[in-house]
């Protein structure tokens, strides 16, 4: 290993403290999503640090995407710091924004408490200690090699937990990831940091509707019961649906294995009257429900297309419709992503891989994510290939009570991404 390598590693560790107080702050500003709450002050408290460190800034407001309004505008940041050559840019892009506290915490969720090694928070893991730890690495490189050839961006991006429409999505829109602009792309989500994520499974979801006629419910044969309706679409389902589903695997290696095979969550059911709330205490009235509801979450592997999952389900429902008397239903397409999968030889995945082998003595795993991320933007529309997954955290503890990120997990992932620098630089 080079004198220079071994002084950037030095860099990085020397930092420790300065890296523990950026993750501290990160925490400590609550954004919220929904509603998407300090994001202009988490840009401005980026563009504050990175404009020391020479990158140049821009923060961006993702206008009229969804959620955004005066009260809670969808602001984003990109920060560019140019080498003194030519050459590759690598973007660094974290998700600014964390999910909802929920119960069961025994630490501040916004107070970054550092408790043997440990820093507390929403956030911390999914993934405030992603984005400090490649600020360090980016810094720590910079400050080491000035003269690079090449160019490093770090982007801090609105809601990624609600679909990065106005984050991540509005950017690549906007041409931030054109690949003439940047060419290797690390989202330092919570992977562990030793495994590289080549990408995600498909999402569609889906809302179906059964229809009835509403009666007295003293005489349901008056009316038609559009549960009962519902009941029978659930019953195909169960025989058809989920075991065929369970028998198609997937080559994405997903973790957890699991995830390997198609899978679909029945999110919610509504039917008949709406509920009360819990101080009405009045009874409900007898109705025969002329309407029913669910939404579906179907996760589809890369082997599968998207019309082959929309057209089993409309062949289900089809299906019911020809055997069950009076059945009617509306299918209604509320969202979809397609699956995307890095190439195992793609640059920015060799890179990264040959540093986590390096770093940390072992070879690096190759996994895939159950859920989407934001790749999903900069794979369709960005239309940028060489983009992995790489950062410090246990992702089980992501959304979690008393999330946390050790620091010593973010001082190696910090070092794989600034040896990364170096590879892909070539200094
Ligand atoms: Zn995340």
């Amino acid at each position: 290993m080079g004198q220079d390598l071994t002084a950037l590693i030095a860099t990085i560790h020397d930092r420790r403290d300065d890296l523990i107080g950026l993750t501290q702050d990160l925490i400590r500003i609550p954004t919220l999503n929904p509603p998407g709450a300090f994001y202009r002050d988490i840009c401005d408290y980026l563009d504050k640090r990175l404009s020391k460190h020479g990158f140049s800034t821009e923060l961006i407001r993702a206008h009229g995407t969804p959620g955004d309004s005066e009260k809670y505008p969808r602001w984003n940041i990109v920060a560019r710091r140019e080498g003194g050559h030519r050459g590759d840019c690598v973007h660094f892009n974290s998700h600014i924004d964390v999910v909802e506290v929920g119960s069961g915490w025994t630490k501040d969720p916004f107070g970054g408490e550092l408790i043997d090694g440990k820093i507390y928070g929403r956030g911390a893991c999914d993934m405030k200690g992603g984005l400090a730890a490649s600020i360090i690495a980016a810094e720590a490189f910079i400050d080491r090699f000035p003269d690079f050839h090449g160019a490093i961006e770090i982007s801090g991006t609105a809601d990624e937990e609600s679909g990065g429409y106005g984050g991540v999505a509005y950017l690549a829109e906007q041409g931030y990831f054109d690949p003439t602009r940047v060419q290797h792309v690390i989202i330092p989500e919570p992977l562990n940091k030793d495994r590289v994520c080549l990408g995600h499974r498909g999402g569609w979801w889906a809302e179906i509707e059964t229809f009835g006629e509403i009666a007295h419910g003293s005489m349901p044969f008056l009316g038609d019961c559009a549960v009962r309706h519902m009941g029978a679409v659930l019953t195909e389902f169960e025989d058809k649906l989920f075991p065929a589903m369970a028998q198609r695997t997937t080559d994405m290696p997903v973790v957890p294995e699991g995830a390997r095979s198609s899978t679909m969550n029945i999110n919610s059911i509504h039917g008949g009257q709406p509920e009360q709330a819990d101080d009405y205490t009045g009874l409900p009235a007898h109705c025969v429900p002329d309407s029913c509801r669910i939404v579906i979450d179907r996760r589809f592997l890369a082997e599968e297309s998207i019309d082959q999952v929309r057209d089993e389900v409309t062949a289900l429902l089809e299906g019911v419709k020809a055997k069950r008397d009076k059945f009617d239903y509306d299918l209604r397409e509320i969202n979809m992503v397609l699956p995307s999968m890095t190439d195992r030889e793609a640059p920015v995945v060799q890179v990264v891989a040959d540093q986590i082998e390096k770093v940390l003595g072992a070879p690096a795993q190759f996994v895939a994510s159950p859920g989407t991320y934001d790749q999903k933007h900069i794979d369709r529309i960005g239309k940028l290939k060489n983009c992995i997954a790489y950062g410090p955290g246990i992702l089980e503890l992501a959304h979690k009570p008393d999330e946390y990120i050790g620091v010593d997990d973010m001082l190696d992932s910090a070092t794989v991404m600034a040896r990364s620098l170096a590879q892909i630089f070539q200094t």
